[in-house]
């Protein structure tokens, strides 16, 4: 059997590292909130101290690991093993994380961006465990994604493949942070149904959403109010016909065998999911839409964790054993 992987996740919200079997099981984990003015040098260094933490408590030893994998917060060049920049952090234009992280661990390295990181952990480990062709979107604060072919990521000629946050699905919409109007991450993310919210409330619409002070509604506080409120239930109806929408251009392009919806968002279930469903139906060919299973990913806050191993396990870099 493979040996475990040492898996590195770079978010917004937390470092983490962990030692993961090639079952997904996690043998040790150690976590910390990222410092937004933490340099790539410091990032790495809080790296090393959280894997070695979680190497300890996986009673594991560095000998005994195959390979490391690494989650970005950001766009990276995959053949180059370098990253583009951070969504997050500052300094962090053109830096080989590939070669620097193998060289640390001393271990063969993988590096990728946390939504292809998430795609192959739902596809190894979650919601889409056993499928083949998959596509995975995170919706959060931004809207990504990633595709699973063949149980491959497919990168595209320049590593940027996945990009369904950015497909126009509202004509003259609301101003995207890409620039552009009306992308699917506008209306779609966090941010948007936010904003959504609020604009029906300055427009006198009557909600229980009025309730709450404005600067601090949430897409969380919609979601959790649509099985009551009938403006909060039009809202995610409407996301998830966007939703649907971007989701049935894709499906008609590569006919997955499953879609995973994770990211914050998704963790508004069915309220969200069903109105997905519908507007997938309606929009992609039937023969796309025959066996398609459309589902909240269940890896949650682990997505970059596991999708980080499962980087390191599945993509063919193991070493035979370590001198
Ligand atoms: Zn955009």
């Amino acid at each position: 059997m493979a040996a475990p992987a040492l898996a590195l996740d770079i978010g917004g919200t937390k470092l983490a590292a962990g030692v993961v079997t090639p079952t997904g099981e996690v043998l040790g984990e150690s976590r910390e909130p990222t410092d937004p003015a933490s340099s790539p040098e410091r990032v790495l260094e809080a790296l090393f101290e959280l894997s070695e933490s979680a190497i300890q408590q996986s009673g594991a030893g560095w000998r005994e690991l195959g390979a490391v994998g690494v989650s970005f917060g950001g766009p990276v060049d995959f053949p180059a093993g370098r990253t583009v920049r951070c969504h997050h952090l500052p300094g962090w234009e053109g830096v080989p994380l590939r070669n620097l992280a193998a060289e640390r661990a001393g271990l063969p390295a993988v590096m990728d961006n946390d939504a292809n990181a998430a795609a192959l952990g739902e596809t190894a480990f979650g919601a889409a465990r056993g499928c083949e062709h998959v596509l995975y979107l995170t919706v959060s604060t931004g809207i990504g994604g990633g595709l699973v072919l063949g149980n491959r990521i497919y990168r595209g000629a320049n590593s940027a493949a996945g990009e369904i946050g950015h497909t126009l699905v509202a004509p003259g919409g609301p101003e995207c942070t890409c620039g552009r109007c009306g992308c699917l991450e506008a209306v779609a993310s966090g941010p948007g149904i936010a904003r959504a919210a609020l604009a029906a409330l300055e427009a006198g619409e009557a909600s229980t959403l009025a309730r709450i002070p404005r600067e601090a509604l949430t897409a969380r506080h919609v979601a959790e109010a649509a099985k009551s409120d009938s403006l909060a239930t039009r809202i995610m109806d409407r996301v998830g016909e966007y939703l649907g929408l971007g989701i049935a251009a894709a499906v008609n392009l590569m006919n997955p065998e499953m879609v995973v919806i994770g990211g914050g968002v998704s963790e508004a279930g069915d309220v969200l999911l069903e109105p997905v469903r519908r507007a997938v139906r309606r929009g992609a060919v039937p023969e796309s839409v025959r066996d398609l299973r459309i589902a909240a990913g269940e890896l949650r806050d682990r997505g970059g964790l596991l999708g980080a191993a499962a980087l390191a396990l599945r993509e063919g870099i193991q070493r035979t054993g370590r001198t």
